[in-house]
């Protein structure tokens, strides 16, 4: 782990659910007083999520948040107006998708009505909607054999895109992850802090100067060299690490009353 030095400006980029949103109800307020401490020292977060632009946009208002941000595992950046792509349009890559749906049984979001969304996902209207606004992964729900999914994620590769297993669904998307806009965010001197807490997040915390790893709530823990790690999971654990590190680099105290 490499410490920042006086000289340095901080950047702090952060994982979304069962990092900075609790995994089992969705709750983020120990965060809030640290956000505050941050936006005051002029420390950004960047939240860097598997979920869609249009998700985060519904969202970021609660943790008051303008930064840039990372959406559909590393796929773009979004910073004001400009849109840095690292991923596959979503276009390319449903008709990459077009010839291997005769040889394999599998259903899209393409291919789904918002109620199957819904159906599939257990979300609400608008946020099944906002989920099926994709521009660079394309979702899977996979009805084939294992030994059928091991060779379409081969064939995937084989058309310069790749696969990701998240939860219940099977997720194409252009090669890249969440480590990829790092690079981009750093601007200047800059030290990256950056908190996660399952798999695709790996890259993100190799690409960091200091690598947080969240407990989770259940007991998955990811393996990972030269990181931090919280004792409390979620939101409480993301808190209790942020504490740490700012009060390590004497970043001062929110002027905030959050009694
Ligand atoms: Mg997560």
């Amino acid at each position: 782990m490499r410490m920042a030095e006086e000289s340095l400006q901080l950047l702090v980029v952060s994982d979304l659910d069962g990092t900075l949103l609790d995994h089992d109800d969705y709750s983020f307020e120990p965060v809030l007083p640290i956000l505050d401490r941050m936006d005051e020292n002029g420390i950004p977060m960047v939240v860097n999520t598997s979920k869609t632009r249009a998700e985060w946009l519904a969202m970021r208002g609660d943790f008051g948040n303008v930064d840039p941000f990372v959406v559909e595992n590393g796929s773009a950046i979004y910073d004001g107006d400009e849109v840095t792509v690292l991923g596959t349009p979503r276009a390319e890559i449903l008709e990459k998708l077009k010839p291997l749906k005769a040889l394999f049984k599998f259903k899209g979001y393409s291919d789904a009505s918002v109620t199957d969304i819904m159906e599939w996902t257990g979300l609400g209207r608008q946020s099944a909607e906002r989920s099926a606004d994709r521009h660079f992964s394309e979702p899977l729900l996979w009805g084939d054999t294992e030994e059928k999914e091991e060779e379409f994620c081969k064939l995937i590769e084989e058309r310069g895109l790749m696969t990701l297993r998240g939860g219940r669904f099977l997720h194409v998307l252009g090669k890249t992850d969440k480590g990829r806009p790092l690079e981009h965010l750093r601007k200047g001197k800059v030290a990256i802090v950056a908190l996660g807490d399952r798999p695709n997040d790996l890259a993100m915390l190799e690409a960091a100067d200091i690598g947080v790893v969240i407990a989770t709530g259940d007991d998955f823990v990811l393996e990972a060299d030269d990181v931090l790690r919280s004792t409390e999971t979620g939101p409480r654990g993301w808190a209790e690490m942020m504490t740490q590190i700012l009060d390590q680099l004497n970043i001062p105290q929110s002027q905030t009353n959050h009694g």
